[in-house]
């Protein structure tokens, strides 16, 4: 096997009579003895004249034949040991299909409602403006990412397998294009049918699904066992604001995959003196601008309709903290992602088609624990959800509703009101306001350099007063590290607990939650 790399203008697919030669030079035969091949990586580079797709192809003799991808099979784990997993968010659901892999019985403890009846709340909650403490665009079925863009990008590779993410997604519904894509998305629209075929294989093979059933307590027990408390609503679709029944359950092992919303479990960290730290994490806007504009500015001005809409991403530093774009959503909407009434939280997301006019993406400032204010210190690990919570809050509070502050991109650089808004995809709608002053300063200022040195060095047309920024973008990661054994990735201060995915620090985004997931279970 030799891999090739080939150039297409864009729109056209391959044909045999452009690979064959190519691939018979590879190998060093004649163009009769080359057997299959295989695209494994396509992307697409506006770079030169011509917007090109660039193909990686496999290429084998035709004595050989291509390996193909193998996935473990999953086991029936109906009479075998049951391992708890708290969160069905994506390192959840791929932590309990490795459990199926290896023989044990997983059994998914969510607070929130299975991803139909959620779809109700989401729908509600841009509508009427009303959050759901235990079902919205974090807490339920699938996570924070089943109403996503379902970009599948991971800077890391280091994590784990990719290819078990991607083929199991396949495998689960999402287009095969996502194995072969250099930026992989598979869009809301497609998300909840995937995420409900992962709960069919679960319980299929002997995994459980407990639904409205949400963890309150932690506790070890003297044979070694760990036990969990929940309040559980019933049914457990209406996961109510006010649970009916509680209930306990055991086991040796439990992933701890919680996501980085679920702020009562770091609280309950704290009170129990458990190992915990503040963690840093990006705080900024939501930047929303003209797709068109973007497709101008990324294709040098030759977008095609039949050509992928563009999407962007940039890191640059702004007095010694990173300043960078956070999940972009080409074609997407906006969405309200609060997890309880009182705070405004935006984020963005796409269906597959990514078809909508607006174009939006987090432009975010990292932040340390350090560089917080002081009085935050009190708080100690908590320092940073705290600090978080309270912009979160602050932004709810100048408009009273989750309709989001909101001011125009070259306005807010100039620290001045806008007299007007363009037009938004996010639904609860936006109010003009002085996001310069309502943001914390050292982001403020850091954002308001950033957006200039965008606009005429990196993205030509990207520092517009037709832009609009929308507070806040806060949840980028979490604020609080549950600490674990970098071997074993149990928890140092309750053995058989995995603290795992983005609400335990170790991942941020689908695929490496997902890896981390699968992480902990082979650990077990
Ligand atoms: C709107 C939106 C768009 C996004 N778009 C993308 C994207 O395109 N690409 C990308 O890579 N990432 C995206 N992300 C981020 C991504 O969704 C997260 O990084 C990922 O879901 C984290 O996975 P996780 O399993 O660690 O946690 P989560 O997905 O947050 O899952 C945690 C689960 O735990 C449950 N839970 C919480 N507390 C309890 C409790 N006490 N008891 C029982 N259950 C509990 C929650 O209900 C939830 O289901 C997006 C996030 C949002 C909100």
């Amino acid at each position: 096997m030799k891999q090739i790399e080939y150039a297409a203008k864009i729109g056209r697919e391959l044909t045999s009579a452009e690979i064959l030669p190519a691939a018979a030079k590879a190998l060093g035969v004649k163009q009769d003895a080359v057997g299959a091949w295989q695209v494994v990586r396509r992307s697409v580079d506006a770079r030169g004249s011509d917007i090109l797709y660039r193909y990686k192809i496999d290429v084998y003799r035709r004595d050989e034949s291509p390996e193909p991808y193998r996935l473990e099979e999953y086991r029936d784990v109906h009479e075998a040991e049951p391992v708890l997993v708290v969160g069905s968010g994506p390192a959840g659901m791929f932590a309990a299909l490795k459990l199926l892999m290896r023989g044990f019985k997983p059994v998914i403890l969510e607070r929130g409602k299975d991803v139909h009846a959620r779809k109700f709340d989401v729908a509600a909650l841009s509508r009427e403006g009303r959050v759901h403490p235990d079902s919205n665009y974090c807490f339920g079925e699938g996570g924070a990412g089943t109403f996503s863009d379902g970009k599948l990008f991971t800077r890391s590779s280091k994590r784990g397998d990719i290819r078990e993410v991607l083929h199991q997604l396949v495998l689960f519904g999402a287009d095969p294009d996502i194995l072969v894509n250099a930026h992989p998305h598979i869009g809301s629209d497609r998300l909840p049918v995937v995420v409900e075929h992962i709960r069919r294989c679960i319980e299929e093979h002997g995994g459980e699904y407990h639904f409205g059933t949400k963890v309150v307590d932690i506790e070890r027990l003297d044979n070694g066992f760990l036990k969990l408390s929940c309040k559980v609503s019933e049914p457990a679709d209406t996961a109510s604001e006010t649970p009916v029944r509680d209930t306990v359950f055991t086991a040796r092992k439990v992933i701890l995959a919680t996501g980085h919303s679920a702020r009562e479990l770091y609280e309950l960290f704290q009170r129990k003196g458990w190992a915990i730290e503040a963690k840093g994490l990006a705080v900024g806007v939501r930047a929303e601008h003209p797709q068109w504009l973007i497709n101008k500015i990324q294709y040098h001005g030759r977008w095609q309709p039949f050509m992928p809409v563009a999407e962007y991403a940039f890191v640059t530093q702004v007095e010694g903290r990173g300043v960078f774009s956070f999940c972009m959503c080409p074609g997407g909407i906006l969405v309200p992602s609060a997890t309880a009434s009182g705070e405004l939280v935006l984020n963005g997301m796409s269906n597959s088609a990514r078809n909508g006019k607006l174009a939006n993406a987090g432009v975010v400032v990292q932040v340390e624990p350090s560089d917080v204010p002081e009085e935050y210190a009190r708080y100690g690990a908590l320092s940073m959800l705290r600090w978080q919570a309270d912009i979160e809050r602050k932004m709810y509070d100048f408009t009273g509703s989750l309709k989001a502050p909101a001011q125009r991109m070259m306005d807010f650089c100039r620290r001045m009101p806008s007299r007007d808004l363009p037009k938004t995809s996010y639904h609860p709608g936006a109010v003009a306001a002085p996001l310069h002053e309502l943001l914390p300063e050292p982001i403020s200022w850091r954002l308001k350099l950033a957006f200039p040195y965008v606009g005429n060095k990196l993205m030509h047309g990207y520092y517009t007063n037709d832009a609009l920024l929308l507070g806040v973008e806060s949840r980028t990661s979490s604020p609080v590290r549950i600490l674990r054994d970098a071997q074993t990735l149990e928890s140092p201060s309750l053995p058989g607990l995995y603290p795992c995915g983005e609400g335990a620090g170790y991942a941020g985004g689908i695929v490496s939650s997902a890896l981390d997931g699968i992480a902990c279970a082979s650990r077990i």
